[in-house]
């Protein structure tokens, strides 16, 4: 039997009401009813584990039996910045970032991006993101914002104990990532990639370039790469 199915609902309660996108999602397309075993997420980390009692119109009530930690979330927050992508780029470097384990998604518009943004979108990407989350077993959807500028994306990582610079035309690492931890803040730039003036910018702000090699690689490439291989030097894919 495969294992039970994950929804992420406001508030859990001692019987909690599936309802909206999840329980269409659940009885529509799962055809999930009473006395089918389930997993609840409120974003909290924690898992609850829980049965189907009643299935009502527009709503499926669930039991909650017992709640425990979650242990798929990465002890070291990671942040990824990435430029607005054309197509559905951007929605593929979402749900590979969420795989990854990153704790925050900030999406900006900067000199070189091209690509075109509304409200819609935003909710398109956190809606990934929490699909994502549920299909690698998180307990938590990583947060996604947008931001207008490059510097408003930069300035929203105050926080991170590490801040590195994806840029295209660094010839060498600023920042030696074998002996890499703590907290990580990640920028990689849309299609376009920066402009001079932009990794100046972000090195005033404390960031440092970072090279991803000889190769130019493509925006998506080179976000879910980094995040990778951050992630993975900060021992969260070991
Ligand atoms: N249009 C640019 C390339 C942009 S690539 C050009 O023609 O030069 C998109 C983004 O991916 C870059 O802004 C950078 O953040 C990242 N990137 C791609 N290849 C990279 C590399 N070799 N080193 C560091 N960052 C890279």
């Amino acid at each position: 039997m495969s294992a039970p199915k994950r929804f992420f609902v406001d508030k859990i309660e001692r019987e909690t009401l599936l309802t909206g996108e999840e329980y269409s999602h659940a009885k529509n397309v799962l055809r999930l009813g009473e006395g089918d075993e389930i997993v609840l997420l409120d974003g909290s980390g924690k898992e609850y584990d829980a049965i189907v009692c009643r299935s009502m119109k527009g709503a499926l009530a669930c039991n909650v039996l017992g709640e425990r930690a979650g242990d798929k979330e990465s002890k070291t927050p990671v942040k990824l910045l990435v430029g607005l992508l054309k197509g559905d780029k951007t929605e593929l470097v979402v749900q590979k970032a969420t795989e990854l384990g990153v704790c925050e998604i900030g999406i900006f518009s900067s000199r070189y991006s091209a690509a075109y943004i509304n409200d819609n979108k935003i909710e398109r990407f956190r809606k990934v993101a929490k699909e994502a989350a549920k299909q690698c077993l998180r307990s938590r959807v990583p947060q996604v914002s947008y931001h207008e500028t490059l510097a408003d994306a930069l300035n929203s990582c105050g926080g991170y104990e590490n801040k590195l610079f994806a840029c295209e035309f660094a010839n060498e690492s600023e920042a030696d990532l074998r002996t890499l931890k703590g907290s990580a803040a990640l920028v990689v730039g849309s299609e376009g990639g920066f402009t001079e003036e932009e990794f100046a910018k972000a090195r005033a702000l404390g960031f440092a370039g970072v090279s991803l090699g000889r190769r130019i690689l493509r925006a998506e490439t080179a976000a879910i790469a980094f995040t990778g291989i951050v992630t993975y030097l900060l021992g969260d894919l070991g």
